[in-house]
């Protein structure tokens, strides 16, 4: 096959305090391609003394009594518009690579990564531009209450390698608009597009200090979780990653959000309309986009049982008429897993489903025929699975379905809502009232009817082992803000 060309990012300087300058520590970070597992660029790795660096630059910036964190929201907002502007203009250099770190399709890094990064930074533009900063309520028994709103401080924003760019906006958008610093961590799995961002701020007009961006692995991220001069922490990974995350913040009392895994069920109800032109390219997004590698899909597809065939076939032709291939190639549908890491960890579940009895019906063992490099797996479906087997239980993070039966509408909600986690799911139904119905009763953070994508202007987050506290919609502003009371008497 003939593969797209590569993009590749070099870089010798760090973004510290939104200035390149000279990382403490020669170790780089070099990164290949998921497809060709060849090199496509290096980075610096930074050190602890750049964390240091970082948040001592944060800090100052935060306490200058003329610095960003007193502008007046509508002027941060301008700068936030600016870098969506300048986000825009990388756009195309930003999710290619992207595909080419992570292996995500570039339809579908064009859907989320191109889209929603400066969306998401406009939506918080727009709405400190219309909360006012302080607001009079009159008392109950006292005259009146000013409550006045204010950043936090200096926020700490750690993210994954699987939509880095988005992921990355649900912590630097509000916090900036909120009028915090703030020190990023991207994985070291998607280092490459993290510098076209910084590009993008400086080119903006951040002021100094306000955004540094460090990448580096667990052991850093650690370091600034637990450094004695961040505010807040912002935190989207694994459900072990948040976990000793909480540990470090609960010991600091310092407030952190805590965006997590999750193993989410699409609930189709036996009205449903299974009409693939109709359905197929919606359920594909709420179950296997960015080849399973998203926290919110539907991987538990729970399936009437008097329509369980009928689901399975369905299901099995989605998967085999979505072509794997080259991420950059607008045909590709699935791409390679993000890192050798991350395949070797899918075609284990893949073994561990045949193990617990679960019937292959596409995929399998195996790589994908004529993909002897990169991190390819075949897309697999499970028939005949049980709620309770690990498959159904475990986050895989790959393509990997399982077809679950139930008997009632009230059966399907007690097993959507069996899980350690609950962060996403979907109903799929031709009646609305009836999916609400059944959406209402789910345990989870968020649901969709007959489709799922997390809306912007909504808060966005889990419950149970899926974390707490809630990124978009105004709900994530509040999160970079504190509020203090200010009592009038008479
Ligand atoms: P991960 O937990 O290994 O790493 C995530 C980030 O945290 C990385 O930058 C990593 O270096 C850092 N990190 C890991 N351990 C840390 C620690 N102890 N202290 C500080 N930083 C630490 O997760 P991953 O494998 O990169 O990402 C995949 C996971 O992320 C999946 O479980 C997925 O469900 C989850 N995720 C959740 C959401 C959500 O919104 N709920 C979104 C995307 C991904």
């Amino acid at each position: 096959m003939t593969l797209a060309a590569a993009t590749t990012v070099d870089r010798a300087e760090l973004f510290i305090g939104g200035t390149w300058q000279r990382p403490a520590s020669d170790r780089r970070i070099v990164v290949r391609s998921a497809t060709t597992e060849e090199v496509i660029g290096s980075v610096p790795e930074a050190s602890e003394v750049d964390v240091d660096r970082a948040i001592s630059a944060a800090r100052r910036a935060f306490e200058d009594p003329q610095g960003w964190s007193h502008w007046d929201p509508a002027a941060r907002a301008d700068v936030l518009d600016k870098i969506a502007d300048e986000f825009d203009a990388r756009s195309e250099d930003i999710i290619r690579a992207i595909s080419q770190q992570n292996g995500m399709p570039i339809t579908i890094a064009r859907a989320l990564e191109s889209s929603y990064p400066p969306a998401t930074l406009r939506f918080y533009a727009d709405l400190v531009r219309k909360q006012p900063v302080e607001e009079e309520r009159p008392g109950l028994f006292l005259r009146s209450t000013t409550v006045r709103r204010s950043p936090i401080g200096v926020v700490a924003g750690i993210v994954p390698w699987n939509v880095p760019q988005s992921l990355t906006m649900t912590k630097l958008a509000p916090a900036l608009a909120a009028g915090n610093s703030i020190v990023l961590k991207p994985s070291p799995e998607t280092v490459l597009d993290a510098f076209l961002l910084a590009d993008a701020i400086e080119a903006a007009g951040v002021p100094e200090g306000v955004v540094s961006i460090l990448p580096g692995g667990r052991e850093l991220g650690a370091y600034i979780v637990s450094h004695p001069d961040i505010d807040k922490v912002a935190f989207t990974g694994s459900t072990n990653g948040g976990r000793a995350v909480a540990k470090a913040c609960a010991e600091l009392l310092r407030p952190v959000s805590l965006e997590l895994g999750g193993k989410s069920a699409a609930i189709i109800l036996d009205d449903a309309d299974l009409d693939l032109q109709k359905i197929g390219q919606s359920f594909f997004t709420a179950t296997l986009a960015n080849n399973g590698q998203v926290c919110f899909l539907g991987t538990r597809i729970l399936a009437p049982r008097r329509r369980y065939d009928e689901v399975v076939d369905i299901l099995a032709a989605l998967m085999q008429h979505s072509p794997l291939g080259d991420p950059l190639d607008d045909a590709t549908l699935f791409g390679p897993m993000a890192s050798k890491m991350q395949q070797e960890k899918v075609a284990g579940y893949i073994e561990i489903g045949k193990n617990e009895g679960g019937r292959v019906v596409v995929g399998g063992s195996g790589r994908p025929e004529g993909w002897d490099r990169g991190h390819f797996v075949r897309p697999t479906l499970f028939a005949d699975v049980d709620n309770t087997a690990r498959i159904a239980q475990e986050e895989i993070f790959g393509p990997v379905l399982t077809v679950i039966g139930y008997d009632d509408d009230a059966d399907a909600i007690r097993m959507a809502s069996d899980s350690d986690y609950g962060l996403g799911g979907s109903v799929w139904s031709s009646d609305e009232e009836r999916a609400l119905t059944v959406a209402r009763a789910v345990e989870t953070g968020t649901i969709g009817i007959n489709g799922y994508i997390p809306e912007l202007s909504a808060p966005f987050g889990g419950i149970k082992q899926s974390g707490y506290g809630k990124e978009f919609g105004a709900e994530g502003l509040t999160a970079y803000q504190q509020v203090k009371s200010i009592y009038h008497f008479a």
